[in-house]
Protein backbone atom coordinates (compact mmCIF):
# COMPACT_ATOMS: atom_id res chain seq x y z
CA UNK A 1 0.00 0.00 0.00
CA UNK A 2 2.71 2.17 0.55
CA UNK A 3 4.29 1.38 -2.04
CA UNK A 4 0.90 2.42 -3.94
CA UNK A 5 1.03 5.62 -2.47
CA UNK A 6 4.61 6.48 -3.81
CA UNK A 7 3.31 5.55 -7.12
CA UNK A 8 0.52 7.82 -6.75
CA UNK A 9 3.37 10.70 -5.77
CA UNK A 10 5.04 9.87 -8.68
CA UNK A 11 2.21 10.43 -10.73
CA UNK A 12 1.16 13.60 -9.75
CA UNK A 13 4.73 15.27 -10.01
CA UNK A 14 4.73 13.77 -13.71
CA UNK A 15 1.18 15.43 -14.00
CA UNK A 16 2.49 19.21 -13.15
CA UNK A 17 5.53 18.47 -15.16
CA UNK A 18 3.51 17.44 -18.28
CA UNK A 19 1.44 20.11 -17.44
CA UNK A 20 4.31 22.47 -16.94
CA UNK A 21 6.13 21.58 -20.51
CA UNK A 22 2.58 21.42 -22.25
CA UNK A 23 1.93 25.20 -20.94
CA UNK A 24 5.70 26.31 -21.65
CA UNK A 25 5.80 24.74 -25.48
CA UNK A 26 1.77 26.40 -26.47
CA UNK A 27 3.68 30.06 -25.94
CA UNK A 28 5.97 30.05 -28.70
CA UNK A 29 4.14 27.59 -30.66
CA UNK A 30 1.38 30.26 -30.99
CA UNK A 31 3.66 33.11 -31.53
CA UNK A 32 5.84 31.30 -34.51
CA UNK A 33 2.35 30.28 -35.80
CA UNK A 34 1.06 33.70 -36.07
CA UNK A 35 4.33 34.82 -37.54
CA UNK A 36 4.04 32.20 -40.47
CA UNK A 37 0.62 33.55 -41.05
CA UNK A 38 1.51 36.75 -41.61
CA UNK A 39 4.10 35.79 -43.51
CA UNK A 40 2.37 33.50 -45.78
CA UNK A 41 -0.26 36.71 -46.95
CA UNK A 42 2.78 38.92 -47.83
CA UNK A 43 4.57 36.75 -49.57
CA UNK A 44 4.95 36.73 -53.31
CA UNK A 45 6.97 33.05 -54.41
CA UNK A 46 4.67 30.11 -54.86
CA UNK A 47 7.16 27.32 -53.77
CA UNK A 48 7.73 29.84 -50.45
CA UNK A 49 4.32 29.94 -49.89
CA UNK A 50 4.06 26.20 -50.30
CA UNK A 51 6.64 25.81 -47.37
CA UNK A 52 4.89 28.13 -45.68
CA UNK A 53 1.53 26.25 -46.03
CA UNK A 54 3.48 23.17 -44.60
CA UNK A 55 4.87 24.74 -41.81
CA UNK A 56 1.38 26.26 -40.61
CA UNK A 57 -0.19 22.47 -40.80
CA UNK A 58 2.54 21.25 -39.11
CA UNK A 59 2.75 24.05 -36.59
CA UNK A 60 -1.04 23.15 -36.00
CA UNK A 61 -0.57 19.28 -35.31
CA UNK A 62 2.26 20.26 -32.57
CA UNK A 63 -0.40 22.10 -31.29
CA UNK A 64 -2.84 19.29 -31.26
CA UNK A 65 -0.09 17.28 -29.63
CA UNK A 66 0.53 19.78 -27.15
CA UNK A 67 -3.26 19.82 -26.55
CA UNK A 68 -3.67 16.17 -26.02
CA UNK A 69 -0.63 16.01 -23.70
CA UNK A 70 -1.93 18.67 -21.28
CA UNK A 71 -5.00 16.34 -20.00
CA UNK A 72 -2.42 14.31 -19.05
CA UNK A 73 -2.31 16.83 -16.15
CA UNK A 74 -5.32 16.71 -15.46
CA UNK A 75 -6.96 13.36 -16.05
CA UNK A 76 -9.44 13.34 -13.23
CA UNK A 77 -11.10 16.18 -13.98
CA UNK A 78 -13.90 16.52 -16.62
CA UNK A 79 -12.99 19.93 -18.26
CA UNK A 80 -15.57 20.26 -20.85
CA UNK A 81 -18.37 18.08 -21.16
CA UNK A 82 -20.23 18.70 -24.49
CA UNK A 83 -22.91 17.01 -26.38
CA UNK A 84 -20.50 15.03 -28.91
CA UNK A 85 -20.62 12.65 -31.89
CA UNK A 86 -19.51 9.48 -31.43
CA UNK A 87 -18.96 8.02 -34.18
CA UNK A 88 -17.22 11.34 -35.61
CA UNK A 89 -14.84 11.30 -32.49
CA UNK A 90 -13.87 7.90 -33.10
CA UNK A 91 -12.96 8.43 -36.99
CA UNK A 92 -11.03 11.50 -36.09
CA UNK A 93 -8.58 9.44 -33.78
CA UNK A 94 -8.26 6.80 -36.38
CA UNK A 95 -7.22 10.20 -39.06
CA UNK A 96 -4.69 10.90 -35.98
CA UNK A 97 -3.22 7.60 -35.89
CA UNK A 98 -2.81 7.20 -39.85
CA UNK A 99 0.51 8.23 -39.97
CA UNK A 100 1.66 5.56 -37.69
CA UNK A 101 -0.80 2.96 -38.83
CA UNK A 102 0.04 3.50 -42.27
CA UNK A 103 3.92 2.59 -41.16
CA UNK A 104 3.63 -0.07 -39.07
CA UNK A 105 1.32 -1.37 -42.20
CA UNK A 106 -1.41 -2.34 -39.59
CA UNK A 107 -5.57 -1.41 -40.79
CA UNK A 108 -8.00 0.05 -38.35
CA UNK A 109 -11.08 -1.21 -39.03
CA UNK A 110 -14.53 0.09 -37.70
CA UNK A 111 -18.30 -1.45 -36.78
CA UNK A 112 -20.59 1.04 -36.02
CA UNK A 113 -23.97 -0.51 -34.99
CA UNK A 114 -25.30 3.11 -35.15
CA UNK A 115 -25.15 6.39 -34.49
CA UNK A 116 -24.49 7.61 -30.92
CA UNK A 117 -24.08 11.04 -29.54
CA UNK A 118 -23.35 11.46 -26.19
CA UNK A 119 -22.49 14.15 -23.49
CA UNK A 120 -18.66 13.76 -22.89
CA UNK A 121 -15.80 15.53 -22.53
CA UNK A 122 -14.16 15.36 -26.20
CA UNK A 123 -10.11 15.68 -25.77
CA UNK A 124 -10.50 13.10 -22.74
CA UNK A 125 -12.07 10.45 -24.24
CA UNK A 126 -9.83 10.77 -27.61
CA UNK A 127 -6.64 10.43 -25.39
CA UNK A 128 -7.92 7.12 -23.94
CA UNK A 129 -8.80 5.59 -27.61
CA UNK A 130 -5.51 7.04 -28.79
CA UNK A 131 -3.63 5.18 -25.87
CA UNK A 132 -5.82 1.95 -26.70
CA UNK A 133 -5.14 2.17 -30.09
CA UNK A 134 -1.47 2.44 -29.53
CA UNK A 135 -1.62 0.05 -27.25
CA UNK A 136 -3.10 -2.24 -30.02
CA UNK A 137 -0.86 -1.04 -32.36
CA UNK A 138 2.33 -2.07 -30.34
CA UNK A 139 0.73 -5.42 -29.59
CA UNK A 140 0.17 -6.09 -33.45
CA UNK A 141 3.27 -5.38 -34.49
CA UNK A 142 4.32 -8.65 -34.83
CA UNK A 143 1.00 -10.39 -36.47
CA UNK A 144 0.21 -7.40 -38.75
CA UNK A 145 -3.20 -8.27 -38.28
CA UNK A 146 -6.06 -5.79 -38.36
CA UNK A 147 -7.47 -4.02 -35.51
CA UNK A 148 -11.05 -3.28 -35.07
CA UNK A 149 -13.51 -1.06 -33.22
CA UNK A 150 -16.64 -1.38 -32.66
CA UNK A 151 -19.39 0.93 -31.23
CA UNK A 152 -22.84 0.05 -30.09
CA UNK A 153 -25.97 0.88 -28.10
CA UNK A 154 -26.50 -0.84 -25.38
CA UNK A 155 -29.77 0.57 -23.68
CA UNK A 156 -31.23 3.76 -23.64
CA UNK A 157 -28.50 5.31 -21.11
CA UNK A 158 -25.68 3.06 -22.17
CA UNK A 159 -23.18 2.53 -25.62
CA UNK A 160 -20.44 0.20 -25.77
CA UNK A 161 -16.76 1.16 -27.50
CA UNK A 162 -14.93 -1.95 -28.30
CA UNK A 163 -11.05 -1.67 -29.26
CA UNK A 164 -9.84 -5.16 -30.75
CA UNK A 165 -6.68 -7.07 -31.65
CA UNK A 166 -5.56 -9.83 -32.27
CA UNK A 167 -2.05 -9.75 -30.94
CA UNK A 168 -0.29 -12.18 -28.79
CA UNK A 169 -2.96 -11.39 -25.70
CA UNK A 170 -1.71 -11.73 -22.34
CA UNK A 171 -1.68 -13.87 -19.71
CA UNK A 172 -3.86 -13.40 -16.49
CA UNK A 173 -0.83 -12.56 -14.56
CA UNK A 174 0.03 -9.88 -16.28
CA UNK A 175 -3.94 -8.71 -17.02
CA UNK A 176 -4.37 -8.62 -13.35
CA UNK A 177 -1.41 -5.87 -13.36
CA UNK A 178 -2.14 -3.75 -16.48
CA UNK A 179 -4.09 -0.68 -14.20
CA UNK A 180 -0.94 -0.59 -11.82
CA UNK A 181 0.89 2.96 -12.15
CA UNK A 182 4.03 2.64 -14.10
CA UNK A 183 3.52 -1.26 -14.49
CA UNK A 184 5.00 -1.89 -18.61
CA UNK A 185 6.68 -3.99 -20.52
CA UNK A 186 8.26 -2.03 -23.21
CA UNK A 187 11.42 -0.88 -23.29
CA UNK A 188 10.23 2.46 -24.08
CA UNK A 189 6.87 2.41 -22.16
CA UNK A 190 5.47 4.58 -19.14
CA UNK A 191 2.97 2.21 -18.09
CA UNK A 192 0.79 5.30 -17.76
CA UNK A 193 -1.33 4.65 -20.44
CA UNK A 194 -3.93 2.31 -19.34
CA UNK A 195 -4.32 4.40 -16.08
CA UNK A 196 -4.99 7.23 -17.23
CA UNK A 197 -7.67 5.67 -19.50
CA UNK A 198 -9.15 4.17 -16.47
CA UNK A 199 -9.13 7.82 -14.53
CA UNK A 200 -11.05 9.32 -17.78
CA UNK A 201 -13.71 6.97 -17.85
CA UNK A 202 -14.22 6.51 -14.19
CA UNK A 203 -14.83 10.50 -14.14
CA UNK A 204 -17.46 9.67 -16.82
CA UNK A 205 -19.00 7.15 -14.77
CA UNK A 206 -18.06 4.44 -16.67
CA UNK A 207 -16.19 1.52 -16.79
CA UNK A 208 -13.79 -0.24 -18.59
CA UNK A 209 -12.60 -3.90 -18.66
CA UNK A 210 -10.19 -5.68 -20.51
CA UNK A 211 -10.63 -9.21 -22.34
CA UNK A 212 -7.18 -11.16 -23.18
CA UNK A 213 -6.07 -14.57 -24.29
CA UNK A 214 -2.73 -15.22 -24.36
CA UNK A 215 -2.15 -16.10 -27.82
CA UNK A 216 -4.92 -14.48 -29.75
CA UNK A 217 -5.97 -11.31 -28.60
CA UNK A 218 -7.23 -8.80 -26.73
CA UNK A 219 -10.30 -7.26 -26.17
CA UNK A 220 -11.30 -3.51 -24.52
CA UNK A 221 -14.74 -2.89 -23.77
CA UNK A 222 -15.99 0.64 -22.74
CA UNK A 223 -19.12 1.00 -21.33
CA UNK A 224 -20.26 5.06 -20.97
CA UNK A 225 -23.30 6.86 -19.94
CA UNK A 226 -25.58 8.72 -22.78
CA UNK A 227 -26.17 11.41 -20.91
CA UNK A 228 -24.08 13.24 -18.14
CA UNK A 229 -25.56 13.41 -14.47
P1 LIG B 1 2.67 1.17 -21.81
O1 LIG B 1 1.94 1.01 -23.12
O2 LIG B 1 3.43 2.45 -21.72
O3 LIG B 1 3.50 -0.04 -21.46
P2 LIG B 1 0.02 0.88 -20.71
O4 LIG B 1 -0.57 1.26 -19.40
O5 LIG B 1 -0.63 1.44 -21.92
O6 LIG B 1 1.55 1.28 -20.66
O7 LIG B 1 0.03 -0.70 -20.83
C1 LIG B 1 0.62 -1.48 -19.81
C2 LIG B 1 1.03 -2.85 -20.29
O8 LIG B 1 -0.13 -3.63 -20.61
C3 LIG B 1 1.84 -2.87 -21.57
O9 LIG B 1 3.22 -2.67 -21.32
C4 LIG B 1 1.56 -4.25 -22.12
O10 LIG B 1 2.38 -5.22 -21.51
C5 LIG B 1 0.14 -4.53 -21.68
N1 LIG B 1 -0.84 -4.27 -22.75
C6 LIG B 1 -1.65 -3.19 -22.86
N2 LIG B 1 -2.45 -3.29 -23.95
C7 LIG B 1 -2.14 -4.46 -24.54
C8 LIG B 1 -2.63 -5.15 -25.72
N3 LIG B 1 -3.58 -4.63 -26.50
N4 LIG B 1 -2.07 -6.36 -26.02
C9 LIG B 1 -1.12 -6.90 -25.23
N5 LIG B 1 -0.62 -6.30 -24.13
C10 LIG B 1 -1.12 -5.09 -23.78
MG1 LIG C 1 0.31 2.22 -23.71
Amino acid sequence: NERKIQDMDKLSVIGQLAAGIAHEIRNPLTSIKGFAQIIQERVDQPDVKTYLIIMLDELERMNQIVTEFMVLAKPHEIIDIKKVDVNKLIRSVIQFMEPQSLLKKIRILTSFECSITAFLDEIQLKQVLINLLQNAMEASESTKNCIEIKLKSIDDQHYLIQVKDQGPGMPLEKQNRLFEPFYTTKENGTGLGLLICKQIIDAHKGSIDIISRHGEGTVVNILLPKVFS
